[in-house]
């Protein structure tokens, strides 16, 4: 109880939550606790709070790149939805909290007339899940924009320059530093005719739309790419293109997306990942490695 009315005065606070409702492969079991924080300076005092209870934390932004595991997480799920601002700075740079949602701040800026994050515009994640995974597309990736990214780390709110991030290809330093929390980050953008940004997004998506199986619950590619290679020509090439599993299915409109046709559990899901994995390694001798997060599974 005290745990329970220690969370609920500093957050929004549900003790019925399943991954299913907060990730957009909907997958996955129920969470013990989920909590929204009411603002940052409450997310410290939990966080703390938590690791003196020696409760078990994950931070999850939109939950567009994790799949989730069907067994209860017996610790507690922090969403920052509330932790969502951004204003502006000198020299076109924005600032911008972790909460903020990935395609309503494109739109935003495009109304505005800044450019810079358009190859964005169709991640349905959030702004720290987009930093934590130096998410990308078109050629162009978070790194290109981040100047600075605000942390919690133990116990303390710190601004790290991007050299400090170590952001490489859908990596940053945040996948070796698991209990860092990414509050916020500043971005440089430009400015631009609004016209011209709304009709890059708008191509953008459309070539999304022509592509990639967007009327499905996906957490979008499962693999990085290898060097030189494309993980969707290689999962084509050992036929696994349209492949079925217990309501998993290898997308046959993009192979690298591997969706919930609706039954599914996140373990069917890890299967039919490990068999892909297995097939593009025993025909071609390439090790493909997951962009997707498994978790609690
Ligand atoms: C239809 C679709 C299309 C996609 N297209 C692309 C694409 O073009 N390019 C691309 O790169 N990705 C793409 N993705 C994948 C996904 O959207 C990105 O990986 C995105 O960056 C994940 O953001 P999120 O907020 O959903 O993070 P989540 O999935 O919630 O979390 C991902 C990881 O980040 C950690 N994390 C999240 N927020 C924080 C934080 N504030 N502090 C510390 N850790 C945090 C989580 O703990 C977890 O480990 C796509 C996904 C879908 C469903």
């Amino acid at each position: 109880m005290e745990i329970i009315n220690f969370l609920s005065s500093h957050a929004d606070l549900k003790l019925d939550a399943s991954f299913k409702d907060i990730t957009t492969i909907k997958l996955g079991g129920p969470i013990k606790y989920l909590v929204s924080p009411f603002d940052m300076n409450r997310l410290k005092v939990i966080v703390s709070f938590l690791k003196e209870y020696a409760i078990p934390f994950k931070v999850v932004g939109r939950g567009s790149n994790l799949v989730c595991g069907s067994k209860t997480y017996e610790g507690c799920v922090i969403l920052l939805e509330h932790i969502n601002h951004y204003h502006f700075e000198d020299d076109n740079l924005i600032y911008v909290e972790s909460g903020m949602v990935i395609p309503r701040l494109c739109n935003t800026l495009a109304k505005l007339g800044y450019s810079g994050l358009e190859f964005a515009s169709g991640i349905p994640g959030n702004l720290g899940g987009l930093v934590y995974m130096n998410a990308g597309a078109y050629k162009k990736e978070m790194s290109d924009i981040v100047k600075e990214v605000l942390v919690l780390e133990d116990g303390e709110f710190r601004w790290l320059k991007k050299e400090e991030c170590e952001f490489s290809y859908r990596h940053s330093i945040f996948h070796e530093r698991r209990d860092v929390i990414i509050l916020a980050a500043k971005l440089k953008l430009e400015k631009k005719p609004s016209d011209d940004i709304k009709e890059l997004i708008a191509d953008r998506l459309a070539r999304r739309r022509a592509t990639q199986p967007l009327d499905k619950p996906s957490c979008g590619s499962c693999f990085k790419n290898p060097d030189g290679d494309f993980a969707w020509r290689l999962i084509d090439g050992v036929g696994m293109r349209g492949y079925c599993y217990n309501g998993i299915e290898v997308s046959n409109k993009h192979p690298n997306f591997i969706v919930n046709t609706g039954h599914a559990k996140g373990e069917d899901f890890v299967a039919t990942l490990n068999l892909v994995k297995a097939k593009v390694l025993d025909k071609y001798g390439i090790n493909l490695r997951e962009e997707v997060e498994i978790f609690n599974c």
